[in-house]
Formats: structure tokens, sequence, C-alpha cells
């Protein structure tokens, strides 16, 4: 490629990632409009997530793309015009997602690093209510302005609307403190019944019913008219102060010790800690009773208790670096499909399987699901390029439930079975009455498995920890079809399949990329030519030296190779002549293959200078087989006995070799005898 196609590429790339982000952010503040201003949400928070999602890895990549109005950087919406705007203080922001222990470790490494510091940290950690934020001002006691979080820096005034709930006190106890101003921090929510009778009369009524308690509660409180909003069910926990004057406070804990002594109410299964472990533990306590909670709930919070500290480690653009939210998993996230692959079973079975950009669904990475069969595809309507909802069945097998019509671009293909078997290219066929189609061929899937399993093994391409149940898994999971896509298989596509952990997908990608400096003579039997064994591969590589020249040798050329007999030139002949075959040896130069020159280990050719003949049938190994284990060592097989010949190998019915042997007094060996001697290099 020139220099000049290569800025040109590259180019365009940029210009796509930009303009992808721009749609990204234009799609993604619609959102917010319709979440933040309307409370009326048209997509779920699972695509909202996934869409806010994308467009960080794609800044975090392109650092220079960010601009201060991208949704990345801000909170919330602009506030409606409908309300009086307020100032806030001290900004409210968002919180940093945490989806895992691991994630919570590392948040806890970043803050030690931070502050440059090894001791334990105490930390807060409270249940993240799934409602509203709100901001109340006292001053002197009286609560004076109550407002949402809008974009985190102006928010809609909503006094006379959050003086009708009842949990909010409209004056604080009297706690004999010199406190003049205080600016508590809440959640307005609606409980999980409340908001069940309260949509039911709305259905009765005729009006429209609310999503959920987070929208009801948003659009109750966001009400032009007072009186709309005191007829609905809301409630409100206050978890933090965010400004104080006349009294001193030193920690989070602290701060909710005061909220209840002033009569504010916050939630009663917050609790203190020392170190993050214990904080994990919380988590998984609270996440074990979620659903029985009588308000929503959608993670924990965690805070740094120190103010000192929280003030020390300061705020990134849109969040505190003191906190975060440990998010319960979704039970189903979004995804795309970027290719459709068809595994063939050991029975012949074709199934299809999306691979999809992997997402962490239950804990785990996913990047594969059966789509199980054609009708199925097609009675989901799932389409190569589908952004799709996936989830894992029964907490464990990867399905996707639908794909996202609505984001479809018109780009997106339909599925369709193809006429042949994509592994032995032979006919496939659907019974009638049955879901699958299979490959009629009795010889493709055994083929296929021997001939990888062959290619790999440790006197061909020695690929370390490729055997016959790994090749098995991966032809089964659509990823190799023959030996060429072993060098095209990746980390993630390791990773999706049952068995493979990091370490072991790490070891077996590394054995692959170290196949790739070999030998010609390895690489001439690890293609499994019919008769070609290791020997005979040798003498091939010794006498043409390079693989192209071995594709374009005569008959006659390679009849004149030692050891090679008219009819097995032939077969190499033959073999070489299929295109299909000559195809793939171009694919496995093109994955970067380089011959080293054969080394010969002077140690191990333990059978130099001696002479076997070889007489009657061995009960294992096969007339070449044994000649090949004998040359590789060095030795000679000759065909006429001699007081040079050194072993007569002998097996069933064997000729007057045997006879003359004794008379010659040569040393007789059966096969397990020659096995053990041979046995040094196999
Ligand atoms: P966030 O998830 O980042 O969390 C911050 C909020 O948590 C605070 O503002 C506060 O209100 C709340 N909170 C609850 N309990 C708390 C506690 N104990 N301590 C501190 N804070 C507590 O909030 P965000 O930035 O408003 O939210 C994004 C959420 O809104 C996401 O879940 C997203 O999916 C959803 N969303 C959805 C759409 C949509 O179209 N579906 C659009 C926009 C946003």
């Amino acid at each position: 490629m020139s220099a000049e196609t290569s800025f040109l590429t590259m180019t365009s790339e940029i210009n796509n990632i930009k303009s992808r982000i721009e749609k990204l952010r234009k799609e993604i503040n619609y959102h917010n409009y319709l979440y933040y201003i309307l409370d009326s949400p048209k997509i779920s928070d699972l695509e909202y997530d996934t869409l806010l999602r994308e467009l960080k890895d794609l800044e975090t990549r392109h650092p220079k793309l960010i601009t201060l109005d991208s949704p990345t950087q801000r909170v919330g919406a602009k506030p409606s015009e409908k309300f009086n705007s307020v100032s806030h203080t001290i900004p409210m922001l968002s919180l940093d997602d945490s989806f895992s222990a691991g994630e919570l470790i590392d948040f806890e490494k970043r803050i030690k690093k931070f502050l440059g510091i090894n001791d334990e940290i105490e930390y807060v950690a409270e249940p993240k209510i799934d409602g509203l934020a709100v901001e109340l001002v006292y001053e002197n006691n009286i609560l004076k302005i109550a407002s949402t979080r809008g974009d985190g820096y102006v928010g809609e005034e909503i006094t006379q609307n959050i003086r009708t709930i009842k949990s909010i006190p409209l004056k604080l106890m009297d706690i004999n403190e010199k406190i003049t101003i205080i600016e508590a921090r809440g959640e307005i929510f609606i409980k999980k019944n409340d908001f069940i009778l309260f949509n039911k009369e709305r259905e009765e009524k005729g009006e429209p019913v609310f999503a959920n308690p987070r929208n009801a509660a948003a659009g109750s409180v966001r009400q032009l008219d007072p009186s709309i909003t005191a007829m609905r069910p809301l409630d409100c926990f206050i978890y933090g102060i965010s400004a104080i004057e006349g009294f001193k406070i030193n920690s989070q804990w602290e701060a909710l010790e005061l909220l209840k002594k002033l009569g504010l109410k916050t939630n009663p299964l917050i609790e203190k800690f020392t170190g993050i472990k214990d904080v994990i533990k919380f988590c998984n306590n609270i996440h074990e009773i979620r659903g029985k909670l009588d308000y929503e709930i959608d993670g924990v919070v965690i805070k740094v208790n120190s103010l000192d500290f929280q003030e020390r480690l300061g705020a990134k653009a849109r969040s505190p670096r003191w906190a975060t939210a440990y998010k319960f998993e979704a039970p189903s996230v979004i995804t795309k499909i970027k290719d459709i692959l068809l595994s063939v079973g050991r029975m012949g079975t074709i199934t299809p399987i999306a691979i999809m950009e992997p997402v962490r669904v239950g804990g785990v990475m996913v990047g594969r699901a059966t789509l199980h069969n054609e009708d199925e595809v097609n009675r989901k309507d799932i389409r190569l390029g589908d952004w799709v909802e996936i989830r894992r069945a029964g907490d464990v097998i990867p399905e996707v439930v639908k794909p996202l019509v609505e984001r479809r671009t018109g780009e997106e293909m339909p599925f369709k079975m193809p006429g042949a078997c994509p592994v032995c290219d032979g006919k496939i066929e659907r019974e009638v009455g049955e879901a699958h189609y299979k490959c009629v061929n009795p010889e493709c899937f055994p083929k296929v498995l021997k001939s990888i399993t062959h290619f790999a093994s440790k006197n061909a391409m020695n690929i370390d920890g490729l055997g016959p149940k790994i090749v098995e898994q991966l032809i089964n999971a659509g990823l190799i079809k023959d030996v060429s896509d072993i060098y095209s298989i990746s980390m993630d596509d390791l990773l999706n399949l049952d068995r493979f952990a990091e370490k072991s997908a790490e070891n077996l990608i590394n054995a692959i990329n170290t196949s790739k400096t070999t030998t010609l003579a390895r690489f001439i039997y690890a293609l499994g030519i019919p008769q070609v064994g290791e020997v005979t591969a040798w003498e091939l590589a010794k006498r043409f030296n390079d693989i192209k020249v071995i594709i374009l040798a005569s008959k006659d050329d390679l009849v004149h190779i030692e050891g090679i007999g008219g009819e097995m030139a032939l077969e190499i002949f033959n073999w070489f002549s299929v295109e299909k075959k000559q195809k793939l040896v171009e694919r496995l130069l093109d994955a970067g293959l380089i011959f080293e020159a054969e080394k010969i280990d002077v140690s191990k050719l333990t059978l130099t200078g001696l002479n076997f003949i070889l007489t009657g049938t061995l009960p294992n190994l096969s007339r070449d087989e044994a000649k090949e284990r004998i040359k590789r060592l060095g030795g000679n097989v000759v065909s006429s006995i001699s007081k040079n010949t050194d072993y007569c190998v002998v097996g069933d019915k064997p000729g007057s070799k045997l006879k003359k042997a004794r008379e010659l007094g040569v040393k007789v060996i059966n096969e397990d005898e020659f096995i053990e001697i041979t046995k040094n290099n196999f």
C-alpha cells in the first residue's frame, strides 16, 4: 500500500468515527431530553447505557474528538424553561459505574494511588435509590428552596411541589446547633406497591400509565401544578450534605447522623466499612435482598467516608472521584451482530451462530450465541449487522432475545442457509419435520477433525494444546473449517467458549503463533497428503526447498526422489493439482509461516549406520511407518539380507529372510522391540 493510500484510508476512517460520534451525541441528547425533561423515555435504560458506552469508548480511543458539550462530559439535561432555575452551590454530578468486585477493587486502587496512601480506607455504602435527585436548601431550619439536578449546575425550582411530600420536613428539628444553612441531597421515589396502585388508577381513568416508578416519581415532581404532585404517593431518602454553615462535619457518616437528628429520612440499610472487601460483601447482600425491598434500587453507592479525602480527590467533568455506583448487572444487554457463522456438529447438524461485539452479561463476557436453526432466525428476524438484546438463558447459555428493529440502518443482511456444507462443500439436507439442516457426507466431520488434529500434532506443526477435543470444540463453534482457519482464531473467540479461561486461551494463541515458525518438512507433513509421512516430507523439502516449486513439480520430478514410488508420486501430484488445495496452501502461507532450515539433532540419530530388513506383516505399524521410523533416526532399510544387516524386524507370516537372518546371526526382533528402539522421537 502506498503512503498516499494509507493516509487516505486513515482519513476516511477518522471521518467515519467523527460522524459516528456526532450521530451518537445527537441520539443521546434526544433521549436525555425525553428522559430528564419530558419524563417519558422512548428506549430502555439498557439501550441508553449501550449508546453512552459506545460514545465513551470512541472518545477514550480518540480523546482529541472529545468536546465539552458531549453527553459524556455533562450530567442530565438543561433545565426546562417552564420552571425557575436554581444554581447549585456545589455541582450535582453523576456517578461512575462499577459492575464487578474487580472494578470495586480497581476503584480502591485508584483512590489509594491518587492519595498516595496504603492505609485502609473507610467507606459508606448506601443503596442506590432509583428515583429523581433533589436538593433541599434549609435556612435557619426552614425549607427555602428545592430543586432538581438539571444539568448538574443549574436545576429547576420545584419548592412548592416538594413541600407536598410528607417525608420531607418543612422545618428541621431544633438540635441546638447554630446551623444557619444546610444543603441536603436526596432521592425522591415512589414505592413499588404505591406505583402499582397509582398506575391502576390512571388506567381506570383512561390516563397513560408510567413505564416504571422512577419515571412516575420524576413526572410527579416536575409538575407545574403542586396540587397534582400532592396527590402522588412520593417519598424521599436523604443521602448527603453538599454544604453547611454553622456546624462542622468531617465525614459522610457524620453527615448521615446529623441528617437523622434533624428529622430527615435516611435509608436504614446504609453501613460504614473499613476496606473494600467488606463493601463487596455488602453489595452482594443488597443484591440478594433487592427484590424484597419495597422501593426500587439499581445498585449501591460507595463513598469515601472522610470529607478531607473527598475534597482531595475532587471530581472529573461528570462525576466525583471519591464515589462509585456499583450497578447490579442488567439481566440482558444490547450488542451488535458482527457475523453469523455456521458450525457443523459430529452428526452433521448445521447450526447458525451469532458472533457479537463482546459484552458483559451475568458476570461474564459474551461474544457468541447459538441461533439454533434457520426457522428460529427467521422467526426472530435476526439479521447480520443487527443490534440485538441478549441475555443468559437460565443464567448460563447466551441467547439472542430480539433484534432492535428501530435501530436498523438498512444495511443489515437477512440470514440465508447456504446450499452446501460450510466444512466439506458436500450436500446438505433438511428432513421433513426436522428443524436442522444436516451435511449428508459421512466423511465430513471425522475427516476434518482428523486432518486438523494431524496438522496440529507434535511432529507436524506442533501446536501445543490443540488436541482432538479442542479441535472438535472449535469446529462445533464454527471457528474452524479447515487448517488455515487456525491462524485466524482470536483471544476473544476462545474466551467465548466453554473450558477457556484467560490463561488457557492465551497459551493456545501463543502456541498457534509459535507454530508459524517451522520447517518446510514439517509443513508438508502437516498438510496430510495421502502416503506422505515425515520422511517423504523431509525428502521433498530437501529436494525442492520451496513449497511453491513442489506445487509445480511433475510426476516425473517426484518419482526421481528417493523413497517415492510411482503410486506415491501420483498421490502427491494429484493432491497439489486440486485448486482448493493450492488455495489452502496459499492461505496458510498468507498467515505468515516462516520456514527455517532443518536443524538436525545429531543426538537423536540413534540408528545412524545401522541396517534394517523387514519381513512379514507387523501387527500395528504399516511397512511405510516402520521404514520412516528407521530413516528418521538415521538408519537404513535394506531389501536383501547380508552379514552387514544389523536387525531383522519380523512380523506375521515372515518370508525366507527370517531363515537367512538366523543363519547369518542377524539380530531378530519383533514389533514391540522395534518400537522400543525407535521410540526416541515419536
Ligand atoms: P447515575 O446512575 O449516574 O447516578 C447518580 C444519581 O444517583 C444521583 O444523581 C442520585 O440521584 C442517585 N442516587 C441514588 N441513591 C444515591 C445515594 N445513596 N447517594 C448518591 N446518589 C444517589 O445517574 P444519572 O447520571 O442520572 O443516570 C443515568 C441513569 O439514567 C442511567 O441508569 C441511564 O440508563 C438512565 N437514563 C435513561 C435514559 C433513557 O432514555 N432510558 C436517558 C437518560 C438516562
